[in-house]
């Protein structure tokens, strides 16, 4: 990555070259490109940026999603939903094309770079940087931020190189998931000193660590569909379907972690929470048992573990029949009706026993953050600071698993840079 000139007064100072970081950059010049006069600079802590994006989808890089509503998000719905009607899933498409990223779609509504790899969004969005003259400086990790004058007209950045006078600053420093991409969460630290609140983060998009005691590792790499639900306090707060993976250390999968926050929020409050999956997702136990029933009398010599393969994987079935102390080659008809009942309510409301969560180096994205409350949805402005604006996963709003994350990350990044430009 070049390291262009570094200016120490300039009109825009980034802080934070992640995916919210660039497009608010870019955005911001795109927008000042025939003045020329207009100083960009983007602050990165890490030595080379962009290691998120590189990493994101799987080396792939989901960039968005086909469709993306405020239900695909967790925080103040209200204004997540104008926020990402001001930069849409045809804004995004639209904007890659013109950086010369044609996206496409794949089964499941994730659009991703028709090349397959995430560096050509990086590249893509640092060529971008270059032709508009923004200043990339790497392994400038900003250590404060001082607000010169009441208006907020004049900003003084301290960064491990110096100082740097802003007129705006914007503030995009990520969350706390993946800390050795340089998101640590200091950038948290930055806006609370500059009076905003930050809510309690957790990680979210995380896997989960089960008991030891459970079964798991004999079915690491098994993936099966299943309807997680998750109770707080006794009271259901989520419920979703989807596949769920069995790993050496317990669960992942799209829907365990899309279930995560849930789970590492009511631990982080101290509530207590329980994850429950059905196996059979969408039947209650009585239409189990009455399907059960139904094979006791077509095949009464069938093995516990033939019947329920017939709509569990085999290696799940043979794992599920013993951790309901059940034996696998048992005939059906055979099976006293206590254990009967006891096998079907394990299938259909397994508790999994959770120990914790995989933590940070294994989220992708952060529960919690400044409250969206504070900014101003228009322009992401901060109501208390003004000339500071506050974009990507620093915010309070974290969504499923799918380029939601990203499509919050270019929306967001993109009205503060039109905003922080256009006066
Ligand atoms: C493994 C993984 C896979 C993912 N895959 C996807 C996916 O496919 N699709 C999707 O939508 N989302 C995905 N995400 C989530 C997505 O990457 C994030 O939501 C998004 O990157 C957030 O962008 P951001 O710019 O707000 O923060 P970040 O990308 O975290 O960038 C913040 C930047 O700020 C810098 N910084 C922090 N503090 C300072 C400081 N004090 N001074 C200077 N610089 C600082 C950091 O070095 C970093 O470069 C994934 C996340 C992970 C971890």
């Amino acid at each position: 990555m070049s390291n262009v000139d570094e200016p120490q007064k300039c009109d825009v100072v980034v802080v934070g070259a992640g995916a919210a970081g660039l497009a608010a950059a870019i955005a911001a010049a795109e927008q000042t490109k025939t003045t020329g006069t207009f100083r960009i600079v983007l602050l990165d802590g890490a030595k080379t940026i962009g290691a998120k994006i590189l990493v994101s989808g799987g080396g792939r890089c989901n960039i968005t999603h086909e469709v993306v509503t405020p239900t695909d998000f967790f925080g103040n719905r209200h204004i997540i939903k104008n926020v990402l009607a001001a930069f849409t899933v045809e804004d995004a498409i639209k904007w890659f094309a013109s950086l010369g990223v044609e996206l496409k779609r794949e089964e499941t509504g994730k659009l991703f770079p028709v090349t397959d790899k995430a560096r050509t969004v990086l590249t893509a969005l640092v060529k971008r940087c270059h032709e508009l003259g923004v200043a990339i400086c790497p392994d400038h990790r900003v250590t404060g931020i001082e607000c010169s004058s009441v208006s907020g007209s004049e900003f003084v950045l301290h960064h491990t190189h110096g100082i740097m006078h802003a007129r705006k600053v914007i503030l995009a420093t990520g969350g706390r998931s993946l800390p050795k991409s340089g998101s640590d969460g200091f950038g948290y630290e930055l806006a609370r000193r500059l009076g905003h609140q930050v809510s309690a983060t957790v990680p979210a998009l995380v896997p989960l660590v089960l008991d030891d005691a459970m079964f798991h590792k004999t079915l690491s790499g098994l993936s099966h569909e299943v309807e997680l639900i998750t109770m707080v306090k006794g009271r259901k707060v989520d419920s979703r379907t989807g596949s769920l993976l069995w790993t050496h250390f317990g669960i992942s999968g799209p829907v365990v972690m899309d279930a995560s926050r849930f789970w590492c929020l009511a631990q982080k409050e101290g509530e207590p929470v329980a994850l429950y999956g059905n196996f059979l997702p969408g039947q209650t136990q009585e239409q189990v048992r009455q399907w059960f029933m139904e094979q006791i009398r077509d095949n009464p010599r069938r093995s516990l573990v033939k019947t329920l393969a017939h709509r569990l994987p085999q290696r799940f079935a043979e794992a599920v029949i013993h951790h309901a102390g059940c034996e696998a080659h048992t005939t059906i008809a055979q099976l006293p009706r206590k254990d009967r009942d006891c096998l079907l309510e394990t299938v259909v409301r397994f508790q999994l026993p959770i120990v914790q969560d995989r933590g940070w180096n294994y989220a992708e994205v952060t529960a919690g953050g400044v409250p969206l409350e504070e900014i101003n949805f228009r322009t992401m402005e901060s109501k208390f600071v003004p000339s500071l604006y506050l974009v990507g996963e620093i915010l309070d709003c974290d969504g499923r698993i799918g380029g939601f994350n990203f499509q919050w990350a270019w929306a967001t990044g993109f009205l503060a840079g039109k905003a922080a430009t256009s006066s």
